[in-house]
């Protein structure tokens, strides 16, 4: 495994993070879950990332109860707040002072552990004023709940707004979240430079397109059985907006570069996203632990500037470079 700095503090992490979105607590069996704690332990990851949302608070739940006796200094924890839990009340959901109080304690609870490493907006609040947030957040690092604070899929200026307001109550902003692949590289034009100017990383969600980059769903044939497509818990619907043919069919025309490279369509796809140098980590998520074994050989891949070329020619304009669909995943107002 290699290590990557998170934006500018001092704080490293494994550039190869494992996520449990949609996974743990709802698709997968818990020992099947644990299994690939497991093996990411094993490959040497050592930064594990969830949210309160996912699968309203379990896989907070499964990830504590799976990392429970490892030695904690070896660890980067992270989780997220925004998206509503438990009943979805009022006060459930956003970025108010009172929902970034609570929900920290829970998610310490499930994780079971004293403070997490880094503590992130899931999204923008527009309805929360933005002090209140940040200085929510700051009172939570105060506390030693969390060491670093950071965001996701914030445009450029929402990252930079927030960024100003914890410099000035002396909390390190240190990471963006984003959706980003070789397949939806949004971030590119605005957030990338933004957070280059601020001394913040990405850490990328959806590095292998939730599966589609790893080449195993063929155009004009049904998904494999037990893979996300077929996931009818959540998995299916996520998928669905790279399930075309069109997308399919030039996702196969990569496989030649991974050929050459001697690497599979999975472990390019990460490889990938970790040539940005604003990029910590590969945010990876995984069903079962061979897929695990398989995607940390991507770290320290170095893919040649011909190869890279050849990607987005094989690709075409089937790649998504809008900056303004970076608030496509972003409510406008706060869900409940
Ligand atoms: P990926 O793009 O890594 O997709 C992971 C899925 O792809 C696996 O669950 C598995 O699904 C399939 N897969 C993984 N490896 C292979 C392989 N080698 N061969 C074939 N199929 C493979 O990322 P996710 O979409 O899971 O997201 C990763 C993490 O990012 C999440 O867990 C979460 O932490 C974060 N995230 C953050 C968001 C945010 O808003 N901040 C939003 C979404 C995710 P299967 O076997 O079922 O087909």
């Amino acid at each position: 495994m290699e290590f990557r700095y998170l934006g500018n503090s001092g704080l490293k992490i494994s550039e190869i993070t494992y996520g449990n979105w949609l996974t743990h607590g709802s698709q997968v069996e818990n020992d099947v879950a644990t299994q690939c704690v497991r093996a990411a332990l094993d490959a040497g990851i050592s930064t594990f990332d969830t949210a309160d949302v996912y699968a309203n608070t379990k896989a907070e739940t499964v990830l504590g109860e799976a990392l429970k006796g490892e030695r904690r200094e070896s660890l980067e924890i992270f989780t997220k707040v925004y998206w509503p839990t438990g009943p979805a009340g009022k006060n459930d959901s956003g970025l108010s002072r009172k929902h970034i109080l609570e929900s920290i304690n829970g998610s310490l609870t499930r994780l079971q552990t004293d403070y997490v490493d880094l503590y992130q907006a899931h999204r923008f609040d527009t309805e929360t004023p933005l002090e209140e947030t940040m200085q929510a957040f700051a009172d939570v690092v105060r506390q030693g709940k969390a060491l670093y604070i950071g965001v996701s899929e914030w445009t450029a200026d929402q990252l930079r707004a927030g960024h100003a307001l914890a410099q000035d109550l002396g909390v390190q902003l240190i990471s963006s979240q984003p959706q980003y692949s070789m397949l939806w590289r949004v971030i590119e034009d605005e957030v990338v430079p933004a957070s280059k100017e601020l001394g913040v990383s990405q850490i990328v969600w959806s590095p292998i397109a939730q599966g589609v980059l790893s080449g195993k769903y063929q155009p004009g044939q049904a998904p494999p059985e037990g893979s996300r497509a077929t996931d009818e818990k959540g998995g299916a619907d996520m998928i669905k907006r790279f399930m075309d043919d069109d997308v399919l069919t030039r996702v196969q025309a990569i496989k030649p570069v991974a050929d050459e490279l001697d690497i599979t369509m999975a472990q390019l796809a990460i490889a990938w996203v970790l040539q940005n140098d604003n990029v910590a980590a590969a945010l990876v998520g995984a069903s079962r632990p061979e897929q695990v074994g398989e995607n940390v050989k991507a770290a320290g891949v170095k893919i040649p500037a011909e190869l890279m070329a050849k990607i987005d020619d094989a690709l075409g304009d089937v790649v998504v470079r809008d900056p303004a669909k970076t608030t496509e995943t972003a409510p406008k107002k706060r869900p409940s």
